[in-house]
């Protein structure tokens, strides 16, 4: 068998062009341009490049980006205070911080003084307990984006066994829980994990999210899974997975590349949470 590959960039196009008409008619409603701010703290040549992409989206999207870039000895209270002072702008209507931020600063306590009806990253407190507790709420990105990857294939994981390999708080537990919503059987294993090859040869649906460059080979992969690879690894200045993709497409139904997969439908599902966040503030 030879797998088909999902195509990530095809499928974030879709999302950003719906997202994008949904913008203009925001304008025309309520007379101003949706907003995104983005803090970036540091000059993190790999968070450099993120920002890049999310402000191209948004000029692609009709949303205005608003940047901050600040240097790396900005004091934890001097980006709380950015963070407030944009909580309260009428015309920003999400914020992101880029992570990771300088080592000094502590990320948990800035990421909880972001309006939780502005977190697109869908990071806070508030929103990451309200989708455990399966309410509306800003999701986070790249696990929102996996699920409409494996909503691309058309198969219906109802009772399937999902297998999410990394337990994160912005990638492994957040899609182990929009699986859970979608009633498969979810496992979720990690570096502590057993046996960790008897799960992924289970998998229906395999989740690889460990940051660890091509680990799952075809031969932990069950045939006929669906294979969604969210790793993204640089060596050399190119990027890899965290899946073997030669041997795994031997062996998947669907599989996503790196690049061109998980990467960007993060992207779009921040413009897509962004527009949500504007319409639902209204
Ligand atoms: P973290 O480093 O926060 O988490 C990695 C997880 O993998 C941890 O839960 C860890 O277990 C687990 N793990 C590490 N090694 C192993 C192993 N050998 N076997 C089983 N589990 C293991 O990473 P993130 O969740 O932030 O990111 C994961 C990957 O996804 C990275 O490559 C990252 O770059 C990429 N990523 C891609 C995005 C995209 O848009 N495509 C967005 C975000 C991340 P433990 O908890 O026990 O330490």
């Amino acid at each position: 068998m030879t797998a088909e590959i999902i195509d990530g960039k095809k499928i974030a196009a879709q999302v950003k062009s719906a997202a994008a008409q949904k913008a203009v008619m925001y304008r025309q409603l309520y007379g101003r341009q949706i907003g995104l701010a983005v803090i970036l703290v540091g000059s993190d040549p790999a968070s450099e490049i993120y920002v890049r992409n999310k402000k191209i989206a948004c000029e692609q999207c009709n949303i205005a980006a608003f940047e901050y870039n600040l240097p790396a000895e900005t004091s934890q209270d001097e980006i709380i205070e950015l963070i407030e002072k944009i909580n309260a702008d009428k015309n920003i209507d999400g914020l992101l911080v880029q992570l990771p931020l300088p080592k000094n600063i502590d990320e948990k306590a800035v990421l909880s003084h972001v309006s939780p009806q502005k977190d697109v990253d869908g990071f806070h407190a508030v929103n990451a307990g309200n989708l455990v507790l399966g309410n509306d709420c800003l999701a986070a990105c790249t696990p929102s984006g996996i699920m409409r990857l494996i909503d691309s294939t058309g198969v219906d994981i109802t009772g399937k066994h999902a297998v999410v390999v990394g337990r994160s708080n912005i990638v492994g537990k957040p899609a182990a829980l929009m699986l859970l919503k979608r009633n498969a059987t979810v496992t979720v294993c990690h570096s502590k994990t057993k046996e960790l090859t008897r799960y992924t040869s289970d998998a229906d649906v395999l989740v690889a999210a460990i940051g660890k460059k091509e680990f799952f080979t075809g031969d932990m992969i069950k045939p006929g899974a669906i294979v969604i690879d969210v790793g993204m690894n640089r060596e050399n200045g190119k990027l890899y997975g965290d899946v073997h993709f030669p041997s795994a497409v031997q062996v998947a139904s669907y599989i996503t590349p790196v690049p061109g997969g998980v990467g960007p439908m993060t992207v779009a599902m921040l413009i897509e949470n962004t527009v949500k966040a504007a319409y639902r503030a209204k």
